[in-house]
């Protein structure tokens, strides 16, 4: 084959139809415990105004400051030159300037979103880091109280348990206090570094200056020596907060939830407080994390609402199902063909279009490839769709009224009268095979489809 003219950008992918069978399982999954759990489903914009993303995640963050995909007209840019508006890199700050926007604070509180989608970030594209990706986000906003923070995790824990890869994660957690107590220990950590700086690699030089904080999460082996003997932010926590954390502990514990204290997690983006949370590779440690979290109080007042506390989580949906194909977890393959309809001649053809068509309605996985080709190509043809019958109408059975139903995997077949072969087909696919959701005349007893 020659090399393709186009090829997609890099660090973005195709999702090819082998890889949506495990995207459409993960979703459903977590679409089931969301909604168990009294969550709705919310999907803020693509792309919203770069300010969202600035105020909300914080401006001297790698997400704000690198990573983000800048869009507008040419023309239309603000004072300064800048794109007016940012592909989302995450879901948590547009969900927050929609719940000011649409009055959420009216609704019964803690209000409770999820949402499932991609996102963008100009990232260097590595093995679990592409530009685009897909997150699931889960906030809940309007209530503060450990609890709350031990419910969250508790959600995740389930969807992780149902996708079979909750024993591959370790769940870290720590505590970073009130934006008072962070002040003083950021205060602490420039007083640590100060006439060491000359030791730090450039990017944590930076860092000091405009977020010492992150320098706590920094992958520089010479920035993770120095901090070491740094002060730890659990010297600065206020009693307040050293019992708030107790607390969502103690509740993580009595839900049976297995937790690894981690006193240098922080988390990237500027807006959390108190409760942080990863969920991370046990083997290979924080570096690839499949999602993290935390409550971030201090969110919606910066965007502009009024104070209100929130909590949340995100976790990115390719590097989960990423460890369920380590693990060896199976999604189900929703898309196999049941039926292949192969036809010759041009009453045989007549009678397949309708055929098809009658069972498709009936939640038979039907393909008729009604072409003019052989009946031994369209053997070949039904075998490389991988179907599990074949349903075969030649001339001579037109004749007299039958039809060839072959199974495919045991290499049999049988001639049965025409008017049989949808009744027998339904008998051996048996009904929990068919695939028989319909949205206009089901409504009343609604089944999940499980895609989107
Ligand atoms: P963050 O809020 O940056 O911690 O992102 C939450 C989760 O999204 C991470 O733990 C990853 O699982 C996923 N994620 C973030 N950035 C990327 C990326 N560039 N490519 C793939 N997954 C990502």
């Amino acid at each position: 084959m020659s090399e393709p003219k186009y090829r997609s950008p890099k660090g973005v992918h195709d999702v090819l139809p082998e890889d949506h069978q495990y995207m459409t399982y993960v979703k459903k999954a977590i679409r089931h415990r969301a909604r168990q759990a009294g969550y709705k489903r919310i999907d803020p914009p693509l792309f919203e105004d770069r300010a969202v993303f600035e105020r909300g995640i914080g401006e001297h963050t790698d997400v704000v400051e690198k990573e983000l995909f800048t869009v507008g007209r040419k023309g239309a840019e603000d004072d300064a030159g800048n794109k007016q508006f940012a592909l989302r890199p995450e879901f948590t700050a547009g969900i927050c300037r929609a719940y000011i926007e649409h009055g959420m604070q009216e609704l019964p509180q803690p209000v409770e979103l999820y949402s499932i989608g991609p996102c963008f970030r100009y990232d260097r594209p590595q093995k679990g880091r592409y530009r685009q990706f897909h997150q699931f986000s889960i906030e809940v906003i309007g209530l503060s109280d450990p609890s709350i923070d031990a419910q969250v995790i508790n959600l995740l824990v389930k969807i992780f348990g149902d996708l079979k890869i909750l024993e591959r994660l370790t769940l870290q957690v720590n505590n970073i206090g009130s934006a008072e107590d962070r002040k003083k220990y950021v205060d602490a950590i420039k007083d640590f570094f100060t006439g060491k700086e000359r030791h730090l690699p450039e990017v944590d030089r930076s860092r000091l200056i405009t977020n010492p904080l992150r320098l706590l999460d920094s992958k520089e082996e010479d920035t993770i020596i120095l901090l070491k003997n740094a002060p730890t932010m659990e010297q600065f926590l206020s009693d307040e907060s050293k019992e708030y954390h107790a607390t969502f502990l103690d509740y993580l514990t009595t839900l049976g939830i297995a937790f690894t204290p981690t006193p240098r997690l922080v988390r990237g983006l500027d807006y959390y407080n108190q409760t942080v949370f990863e969920f991370s590779d046990r083997s290979t440690g924080a570096q690839n994390a499949v999602g993290g979290g935390g409550r971030y109080d201090p969110l919606i007042e910066l965007l502009g609402g009024k104070p209100t506390p929130a909590v949340g989580f995100a976790g990115g949906i390719e590097r989960m199902i990423w460890h369920m194909k380590e693990a060896g977890v199976k999604a189900p393959n929703k898309d196999q063909v049941d039926v292949f309809v192969a036809q010759l001649g041009p009453e045989a053809k007549k009678k397949c279009l309708g055929l098809v068509s009658a069972l498709r309605d009936l939640g038979v996985h039907t393909v008729g490839a009604l072409g003019e080709a052989s009946l031994k190509s369209q053997m070949r043809l039904a075998d490389r769709f991988q179907a599990r019958h074949c349903l075969l109408l030649g001339q001579l059975e037109v004749k007299d009224g039958t039809i060839i139903l072959r199974d495919m995997t045991a290499g049999k077949q049988k001639q049965i009268p025409f008017d049989k072969a949808i009744p027998e087909i339904i008998k051996i696919l048996g009904k929990k095979n068919l695939d028989t959701y319909s949205i206009t005349d089901k409504l009343g007893e609604y089944t999940d489809p499980g895609e989107g």
